[in-house]
Order: structure tokens, then sequence, then C-alpha cells
């Protein structure tokens, strides 16, 4: 069979959505015929609801896509870095289990990593998972835990072996959030929202099937996970926005919108809202103002590169090359992009840019901007933690001294309550 190309990929797609596209289809019944087709995730596998193609073609498929105006696979929220996690790692039961109905939107993920006593540094996780007859039983407490009130499951870390190094004992699950022994407590944020929540483990049970790898590799499936949040920028991930045009598909997204991806609506603003700069600098009249063009100049440029070097992971990833520095630069650098936002959207909107709602330029808009932002540069890796990463792993500067991984984990000192068995 000859090699694909971007005319033969689109005149297939086109074609294959010519026969099967109609709005007034189900969303899910939709979905899955992509997942037949394989045109929801043309870079899966075929055995796994893909078409095994570059992902450099998505975007044409993407343009395809949005030409005829059909709508996608469900492709916001963790699930996506689940499905990424699932494919690298897991069996063909998880497989069976899990990717579909990721595709189809119809379950929602959350990603249980963080804890009061380790953010960024992750490793340290005292969450426990002990094996109880043929089950594991976890107790403990993660927090930050993005849309974890939706989630029907979620991606845990948790240390079952106290005796090995601190990387050596960690385990990695996909537990059921609906069951008992898991307690989910919203937290408020600066911004209004609550998308994140605090996650209570009480004898929680995992059969031991649902364990992603050994105990002991925990840390490495941890790490294809961060990876991929990190690269999140290569167009697998995406916000989902609704439409707002007529039949029933639309409106079931729409409502998928509403409810699933609600957690989610503020994340255009995190990111900085660049779409909304050049219009507001032509609108407000800022556009004649020399510092703010420099300003708006130079924004502009750190968002291209920003761009280019998201290509540069793709190709990368086309390639066949294992994850490299991309993630960790181009997270660093969608930072440095979304503040610089902030601070052209300040000097465009002046002190109203501080109002909130209706009150506010863009009925808020902006003012949710300027507090959004800081969320960047703490939610998957803060940049000071992207830094080290970058200093280490690229630049092959020394690494920072580490006091706690020379020793079984139970006798490193810690200032959380969690404890090994006694
Ligand atoms: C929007 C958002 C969504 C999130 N969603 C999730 C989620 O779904 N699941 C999940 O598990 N977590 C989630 N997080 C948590 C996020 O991953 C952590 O907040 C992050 O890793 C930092 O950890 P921490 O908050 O414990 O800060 P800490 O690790 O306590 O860091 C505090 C400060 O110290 C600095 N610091 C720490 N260590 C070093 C070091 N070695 N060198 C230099 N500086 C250092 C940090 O950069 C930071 O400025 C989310 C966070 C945000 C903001």
């Amino acid at each position: 069979m000859s090699e694909p190309t971007e005319d033969s990929v689109r005149a297939d797609v086109a074609a294959w959505l010519k026969d099967n596209w109609s709005p007034d289809l189900g969303l899910v019944e939709w979905r899955l015929k992509l997942c037949e087709s394989g045109w929801g995730a043309p870079h899966w596998p075929k055995q796994w609801y893909g078409r095994d193609l570059p992902v450099k073609f998505n975007a044409v498929v993407d343009e395809e896509f949005a030409k005829v105006g059909a709508v996608g696979v469900a492709k916001a929220g963790i699930r996506t870095l689940a499905a990424a996690t699932i494919l690298a790692h897991g069996t063909d039961l998880h497989k069976q289990k899990y990717l579909k109905r990721i595709l189809t939107g119809e379950d929602t993920w959350c990603q249980l990593f963080s804890e009061p006593g380790s953010g960024s540094d992750l490793a340290g996780a005292v969450t426990r998972a002990d094996k109880r007859g043929n089950k594991w039983v976890i107790n403990g407490q993660k927090v930050w835990t993005t849309s974890a009130h939706k989630a029907q499951w979620g991606l845990l870390l948790a240390r079952a072996d106290w005796d090995q190094v601190k990387h050596k004992g960690l385990a990695y699950f996909i537990i059921d959030m609906k069951q008992p022994g898991v307690q989910v407590h919203p937290l408020r944020q600066m911004n209004y929202h609550a998308s994140f929540n605090q996650v209570f483990f009480s004898d929680a049970e995992v059969e031991p099937e649902m364990m992603l790898c050994d105990v002991g590799d925990g840390w490495k499936v941890a790490t294809t996970t961060l990876m991929h949040e990190r690269r999140g920028a290569d167009g697998t991930r995406n916000w989902a926005t609704s439409t707002g045009k007529k039949g029933r598909i639309y409106e079931e997204e729409a409502a998928e919108v509403a409810t699933t991806m609600e957690p989610y609506k503020w994340y255009p603003q995190r990111a900085g809202r660049v779409d909304l700069i050049l219009p507001r600098a032509k609108e407000t009249g800022a556009i004649n103002d020399p510092v703010i063009r420099q300003e708006i100049a130079k924004l502009l440029i750190m968002s291209k590169s920003a761009e280019w070097t998201a290509r540069r992971a793709r190709a990368a990833q086309d390639q066949g090359k294992p994850q490299g520095p991309e993630g960790s630069l181009g997270k660093l650098i969608s930072s440095n992009v979304a503040r610089q936002a902030a601070r052209v959207h300040t000097y465009m909107s002046g002190q109203d840019a501080l109002l909130s709602g209706a009150d506010g330029p863009m009925d808020g808009v902006i003012g949710e901007i300027l507090i959004s932002v800081p969320a960047g540069s703490i939610a998957g890796g803060t940049d000071e933690i992207q830094r080290n990463i970058i200093s280490e792993r690229v630049l092959e500067m020394p690494k920072e001294p580490s006091v706690d991984t020379n020793k079984p984990f139970k006798d490193v000192p810690r200032n959380t309550v969690a404890k090994a068995a006694s």
C-alpha cells in the first residue's frame, strides 16, 4: 500500500464524511461510527479505533470535519491523558474496557497524582496501596484533582512498597471513583470556579488487573501521563466549545459542554486569550499606542515560537521518537505567553480589567483572564520544575542534590501523617 499523503488523507476523510456525517445522529451514535472508521483518532492504532496515521494528519482531518461541521470525538479533559497512558502501558483488557468510551465521551476521568505533601515532588506520594486478599486497598488523600466530582474513573499513583526507594515503590491504578470509600470535596478557586477537589480514600478497593504496571513501575507510567500533559498543545487534546448550531447532535454536544466540560470552561482564559488581542487592540484604539504595539508584537512572536515548538514536538512524535524536552519547553513557553497576554490585556483595559461580570470589559472575560493565567504556571508541573527538567535533561547541568532517593522510602523523614505499615 502506498504511503498516505496530505491529499490522499484529505480525499479519504472527505469521502467518508460525505457518506456518513449527519447532524441528525445522536452524539454517541456518531462517535461510535468514528470509532469504527478510525477517523475520530486517526493517529491511534487500527486495532484500537484509529487508522495508524502519523499525528501530522490530524490537522488535515480536523479541517475536513470543520468544512462540513462534523463533530469530533471527545477530546477535552483528563480522558486524553488516560487514553495515551492506556495505549502506552495498558493490557488488552484496559484497552477494550476504556478506550472506546473515552472517545465517545461517555466516561469522564480524573488524575489522582498531587497530594498535600507532594505536588512538585510527585514521586514522594504517600497515598497507600496495600494488598489484602486478592484486592488492592487504597487509603490516603489527593488534592487539586480536576474534575474528580464528575469522574467515573481515576488515574491513581499510590505507594505499594515502602521498602523500596522513593521512585521504585509506586504503583499506578485505574480506580472506580463511584465506589464506597472515595469521597470528593470540591475546592473554590480565586476565579470563582470550582474545578478541583480534595479526594479522600478510606479502604477503597481496586481489582489487581486494574494496575497498569508492576509494583515499582508506577513512576514510569506516571511519567508517560505527565509527558502527554505537558505536551498538551499538540492538537490531540482540546477544549470543547459549543457551536450553537441547530440539529440533534449539536444540541447533545452543547449539553455535554455544559456538563462534562464545565470544569474546563475557564481554560481558554487560563491560556491568556491571545486570539482576543488584535481585535481588542483595534476596538480600543490601543493599536495606535507605540508602547502597547511593542508589547503586542512581543506576545505574537512568543506565541508563534510556542506554536513552532509544539509542531517540532509533533514532528518528533511522528517519527516515532520518544517524548523529548519539547513538552517542558512548550509548557514553559505557554506560561510565558499567557502571562504576556494578561499584561497586554491589562494595558488595553486599564483599571477596568479588575472588574468582574457585566461590569468588566467583555462581560468580565478580561478580568477572568487576569485571575486564571497564574494556574498555567502551576498545573501539570510548575515553571520552576520545567526549568529544572530543561536544565538537567537538555542542558545536562548537575542534578539537584537529593536527600531522599538512596534509602527505603519508609525511612525518609516526612512532614505528613501517612506512615509505612507497622
Ligand atoms: C489548574 C490546575 C489543575 C490541576 N489539576 C490537577 C489534577 O487534575 N490532578 C493532580 O494530581 N494535580 C493537579 N494539579 C496540581 C499540580 O500538578 C500541582 O499544583 C503542581 O504540581 C505543584 O505542586 P504543589 O501545588 O504541591 O506545589 P509545591 O510542589 O508545594 O511547590 C510550591 C512552590 O515551590 C516551587 N518548587 C517546588 N519544588 C521545587 C524545586 N525542586 N525546585 C524549584 N522550585 C520548586 C514550585 O515551583 C512552587 O512555586 C492542578 C493544578 C492546577 C493549578
